[in-house]
């Protein structure tokens, strides 16, 4: 049984050092539990915060325990009547090959599904928060202009599709050309600029002539710097994540930018909510199932992965959803 363990809490970026690939015995079961095998790890960037210690909405891993991680796996053994051997469930195993649940913390999944690794994305937590925090406190209108920060990303990519389908005129942002291809030709957004040009501001001033009216946050940093200006009377901002801070140290440096933002949001009026989705959003979660199968499946939803092999190379991985290398949701085939 390899696992994947915190072997120190980063300062900064993580590095290779942070991590611990070891192999420890299967263990055995109790009554009332299952033995897991997984089959893919959900990489997000919500488990670099983890990895820190001090508060948060989640507790901290602990140095020398396993990562986090939302898996899906094969039930390999069962002392637990609600399931068999061969079962398929979506759980939180980490970053290893077996786990033990009691069951509570499992949803079982079509042992036949022909793509699994879909219930860890556009089908499973990013999915959700996107249509959650689009469709509830983003509340886009046809012919609305919608911005969706990491644009060809888990979250992103079903973002800007939602909006799409709500008859919105969606501009995405993303880091590169490639990216911005695979967002316009790909997902079906009006535009994406690229975040990385010299020149981004004045680009995404150019592909919103109308102003902005939702702005689905994922990134922070220069790419809210830039959207700010552009935002519209009673715009919506659904505050998802701020992934350009995440390795942060300290805050940065420079003007400080409080007042004049603070003047844009009152004379503006607009309205920004962070949200922690199965904290805010739990009970919904079937509701967004069922709709969102039903949009894949009538081909309104692309799917947008990138799936690694190896649980060994979940690590290195890990390091480059935090730079912008993935493209889609990045999942580990163990
Ligand atoms: P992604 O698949 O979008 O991967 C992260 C992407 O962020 C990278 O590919 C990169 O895309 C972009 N990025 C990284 N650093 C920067 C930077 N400095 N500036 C601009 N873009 C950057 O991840 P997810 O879709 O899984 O998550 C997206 C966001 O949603 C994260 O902030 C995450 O924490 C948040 N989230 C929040 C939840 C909640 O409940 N509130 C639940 C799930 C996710 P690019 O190359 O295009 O820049």
């Amino acid at each position: 049984n390899r696992r994947i363990v915190l072997n120190s809490r980063p300062d900064g970026a993580p590095r290779p050092d942070n991590f611990r690939l070891e192999t420890v015995d299967i263990p055995e079961l109790a009554a009332g539990e299952v033995l897991l095998r997984t089959e893919y790890l959900s990489l997000d960037p919500y488990m670099r915060g983890r990895m820190n210690d001090g508060p948060s909405y989640a507790p901290a891993v602990a140095v020398g325990d396993v990562m986090v991680g939302g898996t899906v796996s094969r039930v390999e053994q069962s002392k637990n009547s609600g399931f068999a051997e061969g079962d398929r469930v979506l759980g939180y195993s980490g970053w290893q090959d077996f786990a033990v649940s009691r069951g509570t913390d499992l949803i079982k999944l079509d042992a036949n599904m022909p793509h699994p690794s879909w219930a860890l994305g556009v089908l499973g937590m990013p999915g959700f928060t996107a249509y959650m925090g689009l469709l509830e406190i983003g509340q886009p209108k046809a012919g609305e202009t919608v911005v969706v920060a990491a644009a060809t990303g888990a979250v992103g990519s079903v973002v800007g599709q939602i909006a799409k389908l709500k008859g919105c005129r969606v501009v995405g942002v993303a880091g590169g050309a490639e990216k911005c291809r695979i967002a316009r030709e790909e997902l079906g957004f009006d535009e994406c600029i690229d975040h990385r040009a010299s020149d981004f501001a004045e680009q995404l001033a150019a592909a919103c002539g109308d102003g902005i009216d939702v702005y689905f946050e994922s990134v922070g940093g220069k790419v809210f710097d830039a959207v700010t200006p552009l935002l519209n009377v009673k715009a919506r901002i659904p505050l998802c994540g701020l992934i350009a801070n995440y390795n942060d140290t300290e805050p940065p440096a420079g003007p400080d930018l409080r007042p004049q933002l603070m003047m844009t949001m009152l004379v503006k009026r607009i309205k920004m909510q962070g949200f922690i989705i199965f904290d805010d959003y739990g009970p919904r979660y079937n509701e967004f199932v069922a709709e969102m199968e039903k949009w894949v499946r009538e081909g309104k939803v692309q799917v947008n992965e990138d799936i690694v092999d190896g649980l060994e190379n979940a690590p290195e991985a890990f390091m480059g959803l935090l730079k912008g290398n993935n493209s889609g949701k990045l999942v580990i085939r163990v």
